[in-house]
C-alpha cells in the first residue's frame, strides 16, 4: 500500500461509477476508481436512445464522454478487479487481484453486473481462448466453426442468431426443455440450423491453448458425452457477484446489495450505485443518478467524520446546496 488516504475509492467504470467520480471530483474529494475496464455492460449496448440530452449514442462511447468528462477534474484510474474490502478504523482498504491495496475513508460499490458463468473445470481458464460471455462482441472472431451456446431466453436466441449469420455451426444447450410457449423460438431455430441439445448442462471445458471440446452431462438420465466445438458462447444472463461482500454489507436475496435513498449501504462509510443495488429499475440514466447520489453522501459522510455537520438530518440540505 502506498500510504496515501484516498477521501473515496469507486469500485466500477461504467455509468454509476464515472458518474459517481465526476461528482465527488468535483466536490473536491481525491478520488480513485478502480475499474476491470471502462464502460462495463453499457459497452455492450451498441444503441442507446433513453438517456435524456443525447438522441442515440453507443453505450462505450456514452461512458467514453462521461470519462472524459472525469479525466478533466483529475480522479486517479487503477484498472484491476477488487477481491475483498475490510475496514480499518475510519478508513476501508480495498485489495485488487493484481496492483495491490488502496486505502481511503469512504467506498462507493458500482460494479454493476456481470455475465453469469458456468463454474465448471476449464472455464476460467480458456475465457478469451474459445469461451466467451458477449456474442455481440466476440462473434466476429468466429466465422464458419463449430460453437455452443449455453442458456435460453433472450439472450441465448440472440447469441444464436449473430452467430448463425456468421456461418457458423451452432449448437444450443439448454439445461431445461422448451415449452409450448417456446415454439416460435424452436421453429427459427430449426429453421436457422441449430442443433438444440435439451435437459443438458455442460460439466467441463477442454482444451489447452483453446477450447477444443465440451462435456456435457444430460440431466434427466445422467448420461455424459463429449462434443467437439472451437467456442463456447455463455449467454445465461446477468448476476450481481457480491459473494465477496456477503459479510462486509447486508444484500437481499438476489444478492443486491441494500441501499438507502441516499445510497447508503448497511455499513457507514460504505455507499453502492447502479446495477449492483436493490434497485429495482436497470436503467443508465438510474444508475448515473445513484453514482451523483452516492457521491454526495460519501463527501457529507467525510464532513461529518471531520466534525461538519453532526446530524445526519443536516445532509439533505447539504446535498441539496
Ligand atoms: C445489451 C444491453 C443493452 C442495454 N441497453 C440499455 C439501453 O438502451 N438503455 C439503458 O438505459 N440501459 C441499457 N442497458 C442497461 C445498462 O447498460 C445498465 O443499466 C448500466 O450499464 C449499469 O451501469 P453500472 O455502472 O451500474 O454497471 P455496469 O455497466 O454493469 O458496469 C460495472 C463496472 O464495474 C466493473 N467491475 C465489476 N466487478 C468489478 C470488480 N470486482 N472490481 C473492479 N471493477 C469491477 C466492470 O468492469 C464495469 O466497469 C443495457 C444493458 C445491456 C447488457
Amino acid at each position: 500500500m502506498s500510504g496515501k488516504v484516498f477521501d473515496t475509492i469507486i469500485i466500477g467504470g461504467s455509468i454509476a461509477g464515472l458518474a459517481a467520480a465526476l461528482y465527488a471530483t468535483r466536490q473536491g474529494l481525491k478520488t480513485l476508481v478502480i475499474a476491470k475496464d471502462i464502460g462495463g455492460q453499457l459497452a455492450l449496448a451498441p444503441r442507446i436512445e433513453n438517456y435524456p440530452g443525447i438522441k442515440a449514442v453507443a453505450g462505450l462511447e456514452l461512458a467514453q464522454m462521461v470519462k472524459e468528462q472525469v479525466d478533466e477534474f483529475g480522479a486517479e484510474f487503477v484498472y484491476d478487479e477488487t477481491v475483498s474490502i475490510s475496514q480499518r478504523n475510519n478508513s476501508f482498504v480495498a485489495s485488487t487481484k493484481v496492483s495491490g491495496d488502496y486505502e481511503a475513508l469512504t467506498v462507493i460499490l458500482a460494479f454493476g453486473k456481470t455475465p453469469k458463468s458456468l463454474d465448471v473445470p476449464g472455464e476460467d481458464r480458456l475465457v478469451g481462448r474459445g469461451v466467451s460471455y458477449c456474442a455481440i462482441c466476440d462473434a466476429p472472431l468466429f466465422k464458419e466453426k463449430k460453437v455452443a451456446v449455453v442458456g435460453w431466453g433472450d439472450h441465448a436466441f440472440k447469441a444464436v442468431k449473430l452467430l448463425r449469420a456468421y456461418g457458423n455451426k451452432v449448437y444450443l444447450i439448454h439445461k431445461g426443455e422448451a415449452k409450448l410457449t417456446d415454439e416460435e423460438l424452436i421453429r427459427e431455430s430449426k429453421e436457422m440450423n441449430v442443433v438444440y441439445v435439451p435437459n443438458s448442462t455442460v460439466s467441463e471445458i477442454k482444451g489447452d491453448k483453446k477450447v477444443r471440446s465440451i462435456r456435457l452431462k444430460n440431466v434427466k438420465t445422467g448420461d455424459e458425452s463429449e462434443l467437439e466445438v472451437d467456442g463456447v458462447f455463455v449467454e445465461m444472463g446477468y448476476a450481481a457477484k457480491t459473494g465477496w461482500l456477503k459479510d462486509f454489507v447486508q444484500l437481499n436475496e438476489n444478492g443486491e446489495i441494500i441501499t438507502d435513498k441516499l445510497g447508503m449501504t448497511s455499513r457507514p462509510g460504505v455507499f453502492a450505485a447502479g446495477d449492483v443495488t436493490d434497485m429495482l429499475y436497470k436503467q443508465a440514466v438510474i444508475a448515473a443518478a445513484q453514482g451523483a447520489i452516492a457521491a454526495l453522501s460519501a463527501y457529507n459522510y467525510i464532513q461529518q467524520l471531520k466534525g461538519r455537520p453532526t446530524r445526519k438530518s443536516d445532509w439533505g440540505k447539504l446535498i441539496s446546496r
